[in-house]
């Protein structure tokens, strides 16, 4: 286990075929039942072998027990009807078929509190448990009740930070939240978006994170890439604000990316899951190339804050990408970590 230089991933990774259908969002369960309980708990046990085989520091539950890392919280919640489905533009970028708040939105029971414990007993490695941000639930939802996005992300808050709190007892170390749309919705985040976070970490001991991504290789986000021109500046919107903030990690994403490094200036001070592997390419990185992002990036973050990572979750590629994915990571943080060592 590395302290200088940990490596983690950003989220997701690959289910194994006999549990969902390969390189596929959304992709419906194979199993059912008990069945189904014990193959997620299975497959958990197989990407935490997968993560510390490769050498990751910091591992997760390589969200194995979740079909979607919006829906499947949202699904554990009340208030909330799967079957009313509406039409909406899911991050101003794609039409999506989305439920419906119906009413007041309740968390009834823990959604991942047994797995993290399950996870916890297994690792003596620290670990990081992602959960949708408030802005990123709200934006694939229709809501027909509070009628006002600045609202349900409050009420969404609250239900993070109560599950987030039971999180940290159950052991988790690092409580990641993923916020994909602080990169679209820049006045909402300055006027409410951070402010909605910072309640979903109130009163939180353990570390807190925020990914902000460009999303999976989907064709509908590699299309919207395609109109951002030749330099990603989303994220100098966000992070002045961010950079105040009481969220002690940013996770972002460099590799392959137009994002200039230099924004990462914006955010002195926290610590910076930089995003070294690129997720929307089958390629699997050198340990040269990762070591090279890895360079650029200590430029504008100090090695004590520096944490080495992917650009988003892995779940659409196929497993084999994934793992060479994962030893290009471990292997570039290595080369660097030998060279701030001097070795
Ligand atoms: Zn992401």
């Amino acid at each position: 286990m590395n302290t200088l230089l940990p490596t983690s991933t950003a989220g997701s990774l690959p289910k194994p075929s006999w549990l969902a259908q390969p390189e596929t969002l959304w992709s419906p369960w194979k199993l059912q039942g008990d069945e189904l309980a014990e193959g997620k708990l299975d497959a958990l046990r197989i990407s935490l072998a997968d993560q510390l085989h490769s050498g990751i520091d910091i591992v997760s539950d390589g969200e194995q027990t979740r079909q979607h890392f919006v829906t499947t919280f949202i699904e554990h919640l009340s208030g909330v009807d799967f079957e009313k489905r509406q039409i909406v533009k899911i991050r101003d970028r794609y039409d999506a078929s989305v439920p419906s708040v119906v009413g007041e939105v309740a968390r009834l029971k823990p959604v991942f509190v047994e797995d993290a414990r399950f996870l916890r007993q297994l690792t003596s490695h620290p670990i990081k448990w992602a959960l949708p941000g408030p802005m990123t639930m709200i934006d694939t939802l229709y809501d027909g009740h509070y009628k006002s996005r600045e609202k349900l992300a409050w009420e969404f808050a609250k239900i993070l930070n109560q599950e987030a709190r039971e999180l940290e007892a159950a052991g988790v170390d690092i409580i990641q939240f993923d916020e994909p749309a602080f990169n679209v919705f820049f006045d909402e985040v300055n006027d409410w978006g951070i402010a909605a976070l910072e309640r979903a970490v109130e009163g939180l001991k353990c570390e807190t994170a925020v990914h902000i991504c460009y999303g999976y290789g989907i064709k509908a986000n590699t299309d919207w890439k395609k109109t951002l021109g030749t330099e990603w500046r989303q994220y100098e919107e966000v992070f002045p604000k961010l950079q105040k903030s009481a969220i002690d990690i940013i996770s972002l994403e460099c590799q392959n990316s137009r994002v200039p490094m230099d924004l990462i200036e914006l955010i002195r001070g926290k610590k910076v899951m930089v995003g070294a592997i690129d997720v929307a390419t089958n390629a699997v990185e050198t340990a040269e190339q990762v070591a090279d992002t890895l360079r650029k990036a200590l430029q504008f973050v100090d090695a004590d804050k520096l944490y080495p990572s992917t650009n988003c979750g892995m779940v659409p590629l196929s497993r084999q990408v994934a793992s060479g994915k994962l030893a290009a990571l471990s292997a570039g943080a290595d080369i660097v970590r030998r060279e701030i060592l001097g070795k």
